[in-house]
């Protein structure tokens, strides 16, 4: 069982729960993505096995009828163990996700994975559509490859970057960042028709948004984590927003809440207040 002070941020251990947690988002107009906790295997027994539990969880989202999707990390799937296993593993994915009309995103990791990510990324939506991809405006490659995807279906999440990398690929000045996220925000407010994902807890960027929607008219979807303003995810979805909370659940939470403490001191605040409230 999951402990009060990590179930802040953690929807439960099993798809029944994550599944339970994205029924009551979706009351409030929130829809859920719901990630499977899990990353960098090097046995392919383990990729096999989180690549057949999302497989399950779409047939679970799809028969409950409740308005979820998927988000996978690449090296959950097999990226350690070769491009060709993590290419066949999101292949699996992303055919049952279309079968059963279950969006599939693909969660980006560090710079060294960016090349073969996109490699398979790429082909497989401009196949089968129903995917999208996640790009990070630390990255000083990033604006060439939202190009590179701005004609091709599916969508993309732009954020501003989780992992810390070295200055030769990436922005370090946190000012620098901000101001690079908002342009290819901007950018693909312009030229992404068929909307764009901003996942982002930052209320300077969410307003933003708001104004290049009324500029541009394309559409836009706001993602958060669970556990992270949480009220305002409601508000923005009461406005009328289209809002996403991205929903990890599973076994392997500890690693995801201590990464959520150390990002920032006052989450070690909200969870202990949770369990003396
Ligand atoms: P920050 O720059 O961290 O903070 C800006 C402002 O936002 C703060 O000043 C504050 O006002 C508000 N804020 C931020 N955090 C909190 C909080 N905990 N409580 C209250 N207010 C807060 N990164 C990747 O590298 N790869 C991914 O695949 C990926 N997927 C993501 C999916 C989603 C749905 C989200 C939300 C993030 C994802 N990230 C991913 C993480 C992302 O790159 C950032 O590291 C993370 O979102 C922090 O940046 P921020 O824009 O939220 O705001």
């Amino acid at each position: 069982m999951i402990p009060p002070i990590a179930n802040r941020f953690v929807a439960g251990e099993s798809p029944s729960e994550v599944l339970e947690h994205v029924r009551t988002l979706n009351t409030r107009n929130v829809a859920g993505i719901c990630n499977l906790l899990g990353e960098h295997y090097d046995d392919p027994a383990d990729a096999t096995g989180d690549t057949y539990a999302y497989i399950g969880l779409i047939d679970e989202i799809a028969d409950a009828g409740v308005d979820g999707c998927v988000s996978v990390k690449p090296s959950q799937i097999g990226l350690d163990l070769g491009q060709d296993v993590f290419d066949e593993n999101l292949t699996k994915i992303v055919e049952r996700g279309a079968e059963r009309d279950v969006f599939v995103w693909v969660d980006m990791e560090d710079h060294t994975t960016t090349d073969a990510t996109l490699d398979v990324y790429e082909p497989l939506v401009r196949e089968h559509g129903g995917m999208g991809l996640c790009l990070q405006a630390n990255l000083k490659r990033t604006r060439e490859d939202v190009e590179r995807l701005a004609d091709a279906p599916g969508k993309v999440r732009i954020v501003k970057g989780a992992y810390d990398e070295p200055s030769e690929v990436a922005y370090k000045d946190k000012g620098r960042v901000d101001e690079v996220y908002l342009e290819l925000i901007e950018y693909m407010f312009e030229h992404f028709e068929d909307g764009v994902a901003i996942g982002s807890h930052d209320p300077a960027v969410i307003a933003r948004a708001r104004q290049f929607h009324q500029e541009y008219g394309t559409p836009y979807e706001i993602q958060m984590l669970t556990g992270v303003r949480t009220d305002a995810q409601y508000e923005l979805a009461a406005a009328g927003v289209e809002v996403y909370q991205y929903v990890p659940y599973g076994q392997k939470w500890a690693s995801y809440f201590y990464r959520r403490v150390r990002e920032r001191k006052e989450n070690l605040l909200f969870a202990v207040r949770a369990i003396l409230s």
